[in-house]
């Protein structure tokens, strides 16, 4: 009988446990949820339900947004930063460096980019990369900047002179632009405004671009067309990840509301495909080498279904509400 009892107190006291390990709504409960999510396709964004840590020696942006003069920046070698451009879909092209990614999408009117790199890669990785996937550079007619931090923006002045490309982020993102820290002569000068739903049409192709502030005051998630032989695919790309913004409570609840509204649409939309604008986020560098030794007719590594898209933005969005 007294064992009776040790073994129902310890039940007790087991359950008791159990539940305050992650009552729902606490922080424990939303990494949890977030760890659930990621499985081992999206481990690259795990790391945000971390708490943050500002100890010496680490770097929250990368070089180039941290000086106020180009004279004054360490230009990292291209050793450092060079990745092979690829085909990836019939009308999408990887043209990303190592770290940083760039995509370029082909229609029956020129180019459409997502994305432009820094001042110091935009030419060898764009133009030229381009040029080696027989693509022509001067075809780029709009430039889909996600958000206006230096590593997607610092490209945009130079794709702007050479080729008369239009520039496009969300009001937000050109007012951030216009106050960060990096030199007025590497920016852009102001071009044309993504707005919530807008549909960006060149030639046979149409983007959708959404502004989902969060990771900057106007971050551009977008949603488009690829096509894989007959088969017809819709793109996601979720325009900013980390948490490299002032934390406040009211920074992550606004984060947190843009990656839900999002993961509505992605559900909704159907889509099936999804990019990133940082290759660690979801090995887009593994599914690229994964893509050069495809069977003909086996199935695209691109191609990762729309329970895989809506995963991610619960581990973001989880991530957020933990932090
Ligand atoms: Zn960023």
């Amino acid at each position: 009988m007294k064992r009776c009892w040790v073994s129902l107190l310890c039940f007790v006291l087991l359950t008791i446990s159990a539940n305050a390990q992650a009552p729902a709504g606490t922080a424990d409960a939303h990494v949890a949820a977030a760890k659930a999510a990621a499985r081992q396709d999206y481990s690259g964004v795990i790391n945000l339900c971390n708490p943050p840590q500002p100890a010496a020696g680490q770097r929250a942006t990368p070089p180039a947004q941290q000086t106020n003069s180009p004279a004054q920046r360490t230009i990292p070698p291209a050793s450092q930063w060079y990745a092979e451009p690829s085909k990836v879909f019939d009308n999408l092209y990887f043209i990303g460096s190592k770290d940083v990614s760039a995509w370029a999408i082909t229609t029956s009117d020129g180019i459409i980019l997502i994305d432009s790199l820094y001042d110091y890669s935009v030419e060898e990785q764009i133009a030229n990369g381009l040029k080696k996937l027989s693509l022509d550079p001067a075809k780029i007619k709009y430039v889909v900047v996600t958000h206006g931090h230096g590593d997607h923006y610092l490209g945009s002045k130079f794709l702007q002179d050479r080729y008369g490309a239009h520039i496009i982020l969300s009001e937000a993102d050109w007012n951030f632009m216009a106050n960060d820290r990096n030199a007025a002569q590497l920016k852009p000068k102001k071009d044309m405004v993504a707005t919530e739903g807008q549909k960006l049409t060149l030639g046979d192709t149409t983007l959708t671009l959404y502004v989902t502030p969060g990771h900057t005051p106007g971050t551009v998630s977008v949603l488009f067309p690829v096509k894989d032989g007959n088969q017809r695919h819709l793109a996601g790309m979720w325009g900013g990840v980390g948490f490299n913004f002032p934390r406040t409570p009211e920074a992550f609840k606004t984060y947190g509301a843009s990656a839900r509204r999002f993961q509505d649409i992605v559900a909704k939309a159907g889509v099936d495909v999804h990019l990133t604008n940082h290759s660690g986020q979801d090995k887009t560098l593994d599914k690229i080498a994964a893509l050069k030794t495809r069977k003909p007719g086996g199935p695209h590594p691109f191609v990762v279904g729309n329970d895989a898209m809506k995963r991610f933005l619960t581990v973001v969005s989880e991530c957020a509400d933990a932090q």
